[in-house]
């Protein structure tokens, strides 16, 4: 008689807070299930998850890509990405050497997005692979009909009024695309980085997409395009926040920046659905401008606020010495609200003060407003946040998205005008909070033991480690 042995997935993450949180989290749940998993990450990223505790059955790889103290603006892009190409590719096959020979042997590959190379050693070891995609099931099958045949009829889409129509999806007007796809894209490279990882999955016979998103959530999007079914496996989000799987599971855990401790006395001392939660996620480096009038909006509509400002963006606007944030700021902390360099995040969204959350829809930002059942003002800039708004404002109807100015500016009177609208009692407040109700209990089921993303991770990892188990 063989003994099963147990099945051990390798997952590689990009070094991004965004691909980060959610890789951590999908390998959480699968140690839940008997999976051991070994996650790998460059040492830029690994040196900064110092205070990461990992759980039984998980281990922490890290590797130098040969940038490890992170990608910076002056870098080349087009060394880096080889750099992280040719180093992974190593540090992945030897993984998968030694990981045989400790009588552990690697059963599935999973890889987060722009990392196609991984896919390539996973067919030269003769390993099943999959992606994991952590933007919507919409923005993949977007970028898939870029691909494939309807690339022409982005080429139009130059003004907000014109809407395109794709299978399966919502009308998108040019502000509702990601702006990768857009002909005003600079971002070539990253373009360029979409086609590639398309053109590596349709090599495969039968492609695996893992999808941070749930059923419900995106019915139609799983299945819209006739190559690809899409597995929705999420929201990968901290179970205690979730399922209650695991009460202790209260943060991602992998935070690449530093927190302050002491806002949580701040939002005890506040009521119930009064606070406006600001953040604008760990890439995106505002205007001076923007930042100004955000503040304005903050202050005059009279709400207590909770505002992320991760420590780049104070230093840039210190530089500044007419500074009308500066100038406001002291008035700002002693009346009304806190600015803090990081948070946790999804506890501070569960925290039962918060109202609204003012996000630049980033897709970890956005499950976990849905998760936590909190009413969003949609403040999208690039990539996939313009596509992420249009599902909360249009689809979902878990928000309302703010409308910049002629530069590009969202003012000050806006972000009010969106403040009053999300938290007053009126009816647009209201409907929204009803449909946050009904989309956190769909979330909330679908991870549950039967729900939809539970089936699917069973099934794919059934299907991925058979003999294992
Ligand atoms: N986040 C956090 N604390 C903060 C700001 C952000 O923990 O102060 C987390 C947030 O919960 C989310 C991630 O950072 O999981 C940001 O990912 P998202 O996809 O929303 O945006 P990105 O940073 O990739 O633009």
């Amino acid at each position: 008689m063989t003994m099963a042995v147990q099945p051990h997935f390798l997952l590689l993450t990009y070094p991004a807070q965004g691909h980060i949180n959610p890789a951590l989290q999908f390998a959480k749940g699968l140690t839940r299930i008997g999976v051991l998993v070994t996650l790998v990450t460059s040492l830029s990223a690994g040196r900064r998850m110092s205070k990461t505790l990992f759980p039984d059955g998980l281990s922490f790889v890290t590797f130098s890509d040969g940038y490890d103290d992170g990608f910076k603006p002056e870098d080349d892009r087009d060394h880096f990405t080889s750099e992280l190409k040719r180093r992974g590719s190593q540090t992945l096959n030897e993984l998968i050497v030694d990981s045989a020979k400790e009588g552990k042997p690697v059963t599935c590959l999973v890889y987060t997005m722009l990392l196609q190379f991984a896919a390539e050693v996973a067919r030269a070891q003769h390993l099943p692979a999959a992606l994991l995609w952590i933007q919507p099931a919409t923005v993949f099958d977007i970028y898939y009909y870029y691909f494939n045949g309807y690339g022409d009829i982005f080429n139009n889409c130059k003004d907000t009024s014109y809407a395109i129509e794709l299978p399966g999806l919502p009308p998108l007007a040019s502000r509702d695309l990601p702006s990768f796809v857009l002909p005003s894209n600079t971002y070539t490279f990253a373009l360029q980085m979409f086609q590639e990882q398309l053109e590596q999955l349709s090599q495969e016979t039968n492609p695996k997409v893992l999808v941070n998103s749930f059923d419900a959530l995106e019915l139609v999007a799983m299945n819209a395009t006739e190559k690809f079914n899409l597995i929705g496996i999420g929201p990968l989000i901290p179970s205690a926040f979730l399922d209650g799987k695991d009460p202790l599971d209260k943060s991602f855990g992998g935070d690449l920046f530093q927190g302050s401790e002491d806002y949580t006395e701040w939002l005890n001392s506040k009521t119930k659905s009064s606070v406006v939660y600001v953040s604008f996620g760990s890439i995106l480096v505002l205007s001076k401008r923007q930042i100004e009038e955000i503040a304005r909006g903050l202050v005059d509509s009279g709400l207590p606020f909770l505002w992320v400002r991760r420590d780049e963006q104070n230093k840039n606007e210190e530089k500044e010495e007419e500074d009308h944030l500066s100038a406001c700021r002291e008035a700002i902390l002693e009346r009304q609200g806190m600015i803090v360099p990081w948070c946790c995040q999804v506890e501070v969204l569960s925290h039962p003060s918060i109202g609204c959350f003012v996000t630049h829809c980033g897709w970890n930002s956005t499950l976990e407003s849905l998760v936590c059942e909190v009413p969003v003002v949609a403040f999208p800039h690039w990539t996939d946040q313009g596509t992420n708004a249009k599902l909360i404002a249009d689809v979902w109807k878990t928000g309302v998205r703010v409308v910049a100015n002629e530069e590009g500016i969202v003012e000050g009177d806006e972000i009010k005008r969106c403040l009053d609208l999300v938290m007053a009692h009126g009816k647009t407040g209201e409907d929204i909070r009803k449909n946050a109700k009904k989309w956190k209990d769909l979330a909330r089921d679908a991870v549950k033991e039967g729900g939809s993303s539970d089936k699917n991770l069973k099934a794919f990892v059934q299907e991925v480690g058979k003999g294992c188990f």
